[in-house]
């Protein structure tokens, strides 16, 4: 929730360095909440990695498509600004992985790719009959969680084999941030499974120990959407909250240089303007930027913010003659294990994912490239990345024919990395901060969550601490 709109303290001048979702959600909390904000964003457009364009006659996502509803920040923020009857859910549907030759749909009873139907599995035909028989030993192995956090590839691997963590769970769990899950922090990555772990020996009866406690959904209830999007692509969010700031200096194309003390105040610096001086400042960019801007004043804050490593993606568009589909696009789209060796890293049927975007005749897909230690994608030029994409489609879902429309969009140094002990670390950069740098406060993706809501509520914690 944003907070009251009614000043309780002196109102304060505040810088806000970046203007991504966390960014905006922050200078949006303290201009209701009476104090001076200043927005300084580098690009020439508000949003960040939010950005939405015409495509195939509509507005298609070229960043994020969907928000995660579970989580209440990135809902409840577009309610605030009057979205919600542009408020689109995902319609159930499933996805798809592609192994071993086919595609075959992710079986029922998995928890975040962990599965705890051992027959579905086997049905399912993603991973091969021994390493269904490999899972099942994890029902007679001792307990041998560690106290601390670990990578949810060390846990997968010794409890339920290689396969199931190279063909379901990386897949899946290393997809969301374009990581490697044995690269990726259980305690932050996957909640769910390490709030189980110490429960039972066995990692599946702790996950079907979870699922039976959970309460029972109303069969006569359609089911709540997990996923959300805005009619007009997420784009709607970032004019939104631009518009929130209507009457704040708001400033694109305004890269800051510098944050230096000035006494108790702060001066921040922009190429090729006047230096600004303010009471307090939010920084919501990303952590290797941040690192930079506070170098001289945090030295420590800086080392720690410089060792998060990031992946990039390049996603491309395309839309497609009806009669190019060499199969039926019953679901979400599909994933491609890394050990696959595609370009590929996913394919969303945007079109299908999302009715909305669907029109007569064509038919849209989110193509996605490039996740932790591989560069691939970016190091190609669009010509070259489009065809080695066009090579895996046609290979994975049987595409025949060529696309009528392409746009690529790259997003160099993107996902924020979180290996294990993320969170202490996290909890350790803001105490050096606060002895460095007091009234300087982070915000972002590279903290405590990347989706949209996490970010959102990074943005509004910031908002409350310079405050
Ligand atoms: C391809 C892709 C798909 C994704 N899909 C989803 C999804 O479906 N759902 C979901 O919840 N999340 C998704 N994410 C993650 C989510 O979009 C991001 O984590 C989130 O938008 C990051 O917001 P932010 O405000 O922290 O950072 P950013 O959006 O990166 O904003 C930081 C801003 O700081 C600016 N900046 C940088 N340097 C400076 C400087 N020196 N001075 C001033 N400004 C500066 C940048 O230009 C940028 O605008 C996706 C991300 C990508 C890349």
């Amino acid at each position: 929730m944003s907070p009251d709109p009614s000043p309780s303290e002196t109102p304060r001048r505040v810088a806000v360095v970046g203007g991504g979702v966390a960014g905006l959600t922050a200078a949006r909390d303290l201009h209701l909440a009476g104090h001076e904000v200043h927005v300084l964003e580098a690009g020439p457009r508000l949003g960040g990695k939010i950005q939405t364009g015409p495509f195939a006659d509509v507005d298609l996502d070229l960043g994020p498509d969907a928000v995660l509803a579970r989580l209440p920040w990135g809902i409840d923020l577009m309610r605030e600004l009057g979205l919600e009857d542009q408020l689109e859910p995902q319609p159930p549907g499933s996805a798809f992985i592609w192994s071993r030759g086919a595609l075959h749909r992710i079986p029922e009873g998995n928890v975040l790719g962990v599965p705890t139907d051992l027959e579905a599995l086997a049905a399912s035909g993603v991973v091969s009959p021994e390493a269904v028989e490999r899972a099942a030993l994890d029902l007679e192995m001792p307990a041998d969680a560690p106290e601390g956090d670990e990578s949810v590839g060390s846990l997968i691997r010794r409890r339920l084999g290689d396969e199931i963590l190279e063909r379901l769970v990386d897949p899946l769990l290393g997809g969301i941030n374009a990581g490697d899950s044995d690269r990726l922090s259980l305690a932050v990555g996957a909640p769910q499974i390490a709030g189980v772990v110490h429960r039972h020996a066995s990692l599946i009866e702790a996950l079907r120990a979870q699922r039976a406690a959970a309460p029972t959904p109303d069969p006569s209830a359609p089911p709540a959407p997990v996923f959300y999007t805005l009619r007009h692509g997420l784009g709607q969010l970032v004019e939104a909250l631009g518009a929130a700031l209507e009457d704040a200096d708001v400033r694109t194309s305004s890269p800051v240089a510098s944050i230096e003390r000035a006494g108790d105040a702060w001066v921040v610096t922009t190429e090729g303007a006047d230096a600004l001086e303010v009471d307090r400042v939010v920084v919501a960019t990303p952590a290797f930027v941040t690192a930079d801007l506070l170098r001289p004043t945090a030295p420590s804050t800086a080392d720690q913010l410089a060792a998060i490593e990031y992946s990039s993606v390049a996603l491309v568009a395309l839309a497609f003659p009806d009669d190019a589909a060499g199969r039926p696009l019953d679901g979400t789209g599909y994933l491609v294990p890394r050990v696959e060796g595609l370009l590929l890293t996913a394919a969303s049927w945007a079109s299908s994912k999302w009715p909305h975007l669907s029109r007569p005749g064509r038919f849209i897909v989110r193509a996605s490239a490039g996740r932790l230690g591989d560069e691939r994608a970016m190091e190609m030029d669009d010509d070259a990345l489009v065809a080695a994409i066009l090579d895996d489609l046609r290979t994975t879902m049987d595409l025949a024919g060529e696309p009528s429309e392409v746009r690529v969009t790259r997003w160099p140094r993107a996902f924020p990395q979180y290996t294990p002990g993320h969170l202490e670390r996290v909890d350790a950069i803001d105490a050096t901060l606060a002895r460095e740098a007091p009234g300087i406060a982070l915000a972002g993706a590279a903290y405590r969550g990347v989706g949209i809501p996490a970010c959102i509520n990074s943005g509004h914690q910031a908002a409350a601490e310079v405050a």
